[in-house]
C-alpha cells in the first residue's frame, strides 16, 4: 500500500544508498574477524562505515563502537558510567523527558542507591539554572538527550558543557542523540559530549544498528556484551555487516542532504492550519522535521483512525512508548501540557520524501479530524 508517511521520527524510510550498500555487503559474506580475503573484504566494509559515521559525528573513527541499537548504546553508556564513576560520586543528572532506553536504566541505578536529579524540560527547554545548582556537589555523570522524540525540542547541550567547565566539574556527559543526529544544522556534538548514542533507522539506515561514540577521555568503559572481543573488545558478537554498511552510507548521504526541505514542509503545514483551531506545541528551539499538535476535543486514537483510513501515518507520541501510554505520558507532562492536550496530541514528522502535495492532503485530513470534536 502507498502510505502518506509522516512518521520518520518513529523510523525513517531506508535510503537507496543504504539499500545499495547493504546489497553489496550481502555479497561480501565473510566474517570480519576472519583473516582470509573474504573476511578482510567484510572488515573493509565495516571500516568504511566507521569512517562515514565518525565523519558525520566529527570524531575519530576508532572512537565509534557499532552496537545493535540506540537502546543498546544507551544501556552500555549508562550502566558502564555507573560502574566507572560510582565510587567517586553517587549523583546522576538527567532530564524529566528522556527516552525509556535512558530513563529505565537510570531508574534501575536509583534503586541501587544512586541519587538521580531529573532536570525540568518544561516548555521544551532544559533548566540550566537548576543544573547550575546541582553542580555545587560532585556528579558521577549526566545523560541528557539532544532532541526530544515526541516534541522535537532541542536541548542546550553546549550550554551544559559550558556549565561543567565553569564549575570545574569532572562529570562525564552522555547524550542520547538518536533524534538529533544529522537533524540540527551545524551541530558538532563530538566536541561537546564524552559519549554519544546514535541509531541507523532514524536517518535512513536499518533498524537493529546503532553506534556509541566514546571519547578518548573515557578509557575504561566496560563492554555491555562480552565474548569474542569484536569492536575492539567493546561489543562482542559478529558484526551486522549489511546493517553497518547501510548505516555508514545513510550517514554520508544524510550529512550532504540538508534540512531545508523538511523545514519548508513543516512551515507549510503550520501555515495551512493557521485558522484550524488546532493547538501547536512549539519548543523554543526545535528540530526542523517534527511538529507536535493537539486537536481539541478529539482523542488521538480517533484522529489516528481517521488518518489511517486515508493511508496517512502519523504518531500519537513516540512509537517506542506506545505500549506504555496507559501509564500516562511523562514526556508531555514534563513539557507542561494539561491532560486534555496530552490525550488529543499527535506527532507529525517529515522526511525528504514527503511532498508539498502530500502535505496539503495531510492538512485537509487534519481539518476533518478537528470536526470529530465531542
Ligand atoms: N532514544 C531516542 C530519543 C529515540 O527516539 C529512540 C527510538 O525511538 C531510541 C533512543 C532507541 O533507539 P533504537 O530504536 O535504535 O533502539
Amino acid at each position: 500500500m502507498a502510505y502518506l508517511y509522516f512518521d520518520s521520527a518513529a523510523t525513517a524510510r531506508p535510503l537507496p544508498e543504504a539499500i545499495d550498500a547493504a546489497g553489496r555487503a550481502y555479497t561480501e559474506y565473510g566474517n570480519p574477524s576472519s583473516l582470509h580475503s573474504a573476511g578482510l573484504a567484510a572488515k573493509r566494509l565495516v571500516d568504511t562505515a566507521r569512517t562515514q559515521v565518525a565523519a558525520a559525528l566529527h570524531c575519530k573513527p576508532e572512537r565509534i563502537v557499532f552496537v545493535s541499537s540506540g537502546t543498546e548504546a544507551n544501556n552500555q553508556a549508562i550502566f558502564g558510567l555507573a560502574k566507572i564513576r560510582g565510587k567517586r560520586a553517587k549523583k546522576i543528572i538527567t532530564t524529566d523527558s528522556e527516552h525509556p532506553s535512558v530513563a529505565e536504566p537510570i531508574k534501575a541505578l536509583e534503586k541501587e542507591g544512586f541519587t538521580v536529579v531529573r532536570l525540568s524540560t518544561k516548555g521544551g527547554a532544559l533548566d540550566l539554572a537548576q543544573l547550575e545548582q546541582e553542580l555545587q556537589e560532585p556528579v558521577a555523570f549526566l545523560s541528557i538527550m539532544r532532541a526530544n522524540n515526541e516534541t522535537g525540542a532541542v536541548y542546550d547541550l553546549p550550554g551544559v558543557r559550558k556549565l561543567l567547565t565553569k564549575y570545574g566539574s569532572d562529570a562525564i556527559l552522555h547524550c542520547d542523540n538518536v533524534q538529533g543526529f544529522l537533524k540540527i544544522p551545524g551541530d558538532r556534538l563530538g566536541t561537546v559530549c564524552d559519549l554519544i548514542t546514535v541509531s541507523a533507522h532514524k536517518i535512513g539506515g536499518f533498524k537493529g544498528t546503532g553506534a556509541l561514540y566514546i571519547s578518548e577521555k573515557i578509557r575504561n568503559l566496560p563492554a555491555h556484551l562480552s565474548g569474542g572481543g569484536q569492536e575492539n573488545g567493546m561489543r562482542s558478537g559478529t558484526e551486522n555487516v549489511p546493517g553497518i554498511a547501510a548505516f555508514g552510507a545513510a550517514a554520508e548521504k544524510t550529512a550532504s542532504t540538508g534540512l531545508s526541505h523538511t523545514e519548508l514542509l513543516r512551515e507549510k503545514l503550520l501555515a495551512g492550519l493557521e485558522d484550524s483551531g488546532l493547538i501547536f506545541h512549539i519548543p523554543p528551539v526545535h528540530l526542523p522535521g517534527i511538529l507536535h499538535i493537539s486537536i481539541p476535543g478529539v482523542l488521538s486514537s480517533w484522529a489516528l483512525n481517521l488518518l489511517s483510513a486515508k493511508g496517512i501515518c502519523v504518531s500519537a507520541g513516540s512509537a517506542c512508548s506506545a505500549k506504555e501510554k496507559k501509564k500516562g505520558n511523562p514526556v508531555l507532562s514534563a513539557y507542561g501540557l494539561p491532560a486534555s492536550e496530552i490525550e488529543t496530541s499527535l506527532r507529525i514528522s517529515f522526511d525528504i520524501w514527503n511532498t508539498e502535495e502530500e502535505c496539503a492532503q495531510l492538512c485537509e485530513a487534519l481539518r476533518e479530524c478537528a470536526k470529530l470534536k465531542r
